[in-house]
């Protein structure tokens, strides 16, 4: 069991937040891009050694951008080189201006059966600061749609911005729930380097927003979550019965998966690998031959830290069997564990180790106090 991610580094603009790999200027190589994609399918189909495929999750940039043509080339070049499991999860990210009865239509065919959806909010005046291309009507229109055609949903929304009440946000999670996907992601705005809300908090142009209040939005998204029937299974992540992301869980579980496309990510268990985060040196080098990658080989160190990193985040905690096998806890890890017990951050069911719902406020910093070092 394996996983597929397939990078799709084309956007319609940039929003002023994100710091993933994507172009907004794309035209001139597009074709080249999706050629290229094809074919380091087919060059690292060794990567997952035959290993059968549960998940195929297509990421971006904006995949919803690809024409039928494009996504088929790429859907066959996968099916023609990998074992594809018969109930295979195959989700794409779709934003909501790109939802239309004719790409719903267009999706289906394809194969594709979960959308993941970037909506973000239902506030108009949170879309133009963020610079999304949709609207809040197209918000809404968009998950109806999608929920009409069958398809399996998880819907992003983001906490977290200025100038926005604690009432603004549980709006927000209120016209979700109302909306009834079957799940839903919600990340805390981060300010990342190299983005135009970077720069705006640079020239003093934002106010920036409090651990106080971001910690207070998220005790709210818990509370209006459990109301409305969903479970949390992951710090960011919600579930209606079971309906969990299989590609992501995959991920936190330590499941090998292969990245394709510029800036993919690739796990095979023992190392990590990353394909270059530029368009025209990733499509150059596939073309020649020679991947434009880095690679990393994780220390049991790394192993432990990733388990302890992923683990504490999900439901299902960390196994400490599995962490002893990989590193002897050492003293001031024991020593560090007790302290957080006592405070009620973390407890302990046979062997597993998990935060407890105060914990869950502070998973990273957390896990971060638990790591070994080298
Ligand atoms: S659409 Fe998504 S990937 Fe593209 S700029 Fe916006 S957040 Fe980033």
């Amino acid at each position: 069991m394996a996983g597929i991610y397939i990078h799709i580094p084309f956007c319609k603009q940039k929003c002023t937040y994100c710091d993933f790999h994507f172009s907004t200027s794309f035209k001139s190589y597009r074709e080249k891009m999706i050629q290229a994609i094809c074919l380091e399918l087919t060059q690292r189909v060794d990567y997952l050694q035959n290993q059968s495929i549960s998940t195929v999750y297509f990421g971006g940039g904006t995949p919803s951008l690809l024409t039928k043509e494009e996504l088929k080339k790429i859907v066959d070049t996968v099916s023609k080189n990998y074992t594809v499991e018969e109930d295979f999860e195959f989700t794409l990210e779709a934003n909501p201006d790109d939802i239309t009865e004719a790409q719903l239509e267009m999706w289906k065919a394809a194969g594709v059966n979960r959308l993941s959806i970037g909506l973000q909010s239902f506030l108009q005046e949170d879309l133009d600061w963020m610079n999304r291309a949709h609207t809040a009507i197209e918000s809404e229109s968009a998950v109806r749609l999608a929920k009409k055609f069958g398809f399996q949903l998880t819907v992003d929304l983001i906490y977290g911005l200025p100038n926005r009440s604690l009432n603004d946000w549980k709006n927000n999670i209120q016209k979700l729930t109302s909306l009834d996907p079957e799940h839903i992601s919600a990340y805390c705005l981060t300010i990342e380097k190299r983005t135009a809300l970077h720069h705006m908090v640079d020239k003093g142009d934002l106010p920036q927003v409090s651990e106080d209040d971001q910690s207070e939005q998220f005790e709210m998204l818990l509370q209006e979550m459990n109301n409305a029937g969903y479970h949390q299974y992951e710090i960011s992540n919600f579930a209606k019965g079971e309906n969990y992301s299989r590609h992501n869980s995959n991920y936190w579980n330590g499941v090998d998966y292969l990245g394709i496309g510029p800036s993919a990510h690739s796990f095979d268990g023992k190392s990590r690998r990353w394909n270059i985060a530029n368009n025209p040196k990733y499509i150059k080098g596939i073309f020649e031959g020679f991947s434009n990658h880095e690679d990393e080989i994780l220390s049991s160190t790394d192993q432990f830290n990733e388990l302890l990193l992923t683990g504490l985040r999900t439901k299902w905690g960390v196994n400490y069997k599995k962490l002893s096998e990989l590193h002897k806890p050492s003293e001031a890890f024991i020593k560090q564990l007790n302290s957080f017990r006592s405070f009620g951050l973390i407890q302990e069911e046979t062997d597993t180790i998990l935060l407890t719902q105060k914990g869950k406020l502070q998973a990273d910093y957390i896990a971060a106090m638990l790591f070994l070092e080298e």
